[in-house]
């Protein structure tokens, strides 16, 4: 049975995490879902998935029952995966776009994906 406290800690988590990823400027949701298919896709059942929208800075997060089968060290680090997620968005949106994006676009996001990743080390490592 879901609790409170398991939500608390989950927010608590996101919260921590996105501002150790850099991320303080985007808004943190996390929902929890009690049907592990809501979109009856009948593939391997996912523990968290996230819906990121950078015109918006908003990053939602949806928890599916699976999730909670982890330890409490899983659930911590799947939501740092999600969340790290917002660092490729851009990266991912170009490679699925029908047009071939230009090498210099390609560049710039993997320029600002390489550059956030510096950052983060520099700041847990000094
Ligand atoms: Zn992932």
């Amino acid at each position: 049975m879901l609790t409170a406290k398991d939500k608390t800690k989950v927010e608590r988590w996101a919260k921590k995490w996105r501002n150790r990823l850099l991320l303080n400027a985007y808004t943190v949701e996390v929902e929890f879902c009690l049907n592990p298919d809501p979109d009856d896709r009948g593939e391997e059942v996912c523990k968290a998935e996230v819906h990121i929208d950078p015109k918006y800075l908003r990053i939602e997060i949806k928890i599916y029952p699976f999730f909670w089968e982890q330890t409490g060290v899983e659930q911590e680090r799947t939501i740092v995966h999600e969340l790290v997620h917002t660092h490729s968005h851009g990266l991912k949106m170009l490679a699925c776009e029908s047009k071939r994006p230009s090498n210099k676009r390609i560049s710039k996001e993997n320029e600002t994906l390489v550059e956030i990743v510096t950052n983060i080390m520099w700041d847990a490592y000094s």
